[in-house]
């Protein structure tokens, strides 16, 4: 149930980003994955080569406004690594112009920090998705309801 529960949403934000323009997410796997949560706040994660977003099954205990949220932002990492920094440009080929950002914003990508790259995430999450990406609770999870913005340092 928890697993159905997990793919099946899984699922439809990946249709969502399709439906967006982002073809390159057309072959991206979700694998339920127990050793994915390794620590508390990690329950969800993305494959450089954006072909898989391994979930945990206990991601499904949280409540839906978090299960959205991680699920987005790994889908916001996922076309982030997809389109290599480019996305602004693909997204003007066909799909509705998602992100107004300048050839030269993404000059950098390949030497962002690791916060650059969550922040990118949680960014190309909202665009897709049309949310806010918040963080809460003692954990600091991702969540499209409330919390803070954007992501604090050092979690
Ligand atoms: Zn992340």
């Amino acid at each position: 149930m928890k697993y159905a529960l997990l793919c099946n949403r899984a699922s439809q934000l990946r249709d969502i980003a399709l439906n967006q323009g982002l073809l390159r997410l057309s072959d991206l796997a979700v694998i339920v994955d127990p050793k994915v949560h390794d620590t508390d706040r990690h329950f969800a994660m993305c494959s450089e080569r954006a072909d898989e977003i391994r979930v945990a099954p206990q991601l499904a205990d949280q409540p839906y406004p978090i299960i959205d949220g991680i699920l987005m932002h790994e889908i916001g990492h996922a076309a982030d690594f997809a389109y290599k920094g480019k996305l602004w440009a693909e997204m003007n080929t066909g799909g509705a112009p998602l992100l107004m950002m300048s050839r030269s914003a993404w000059r950098g990508w390949k030497r962002r920090t690791p916060y650059v790259v969550e922040r990118h995430a949680d960014d190309l999450a909202e665009a897709i998705f049309s949310v806010r990406i918040g963080y809460v609770g003692p954990l600091m999870l991702q969540s499209t309801e409330g919390g803070v913005r954007p992501r604090p340092f050092g979690i």
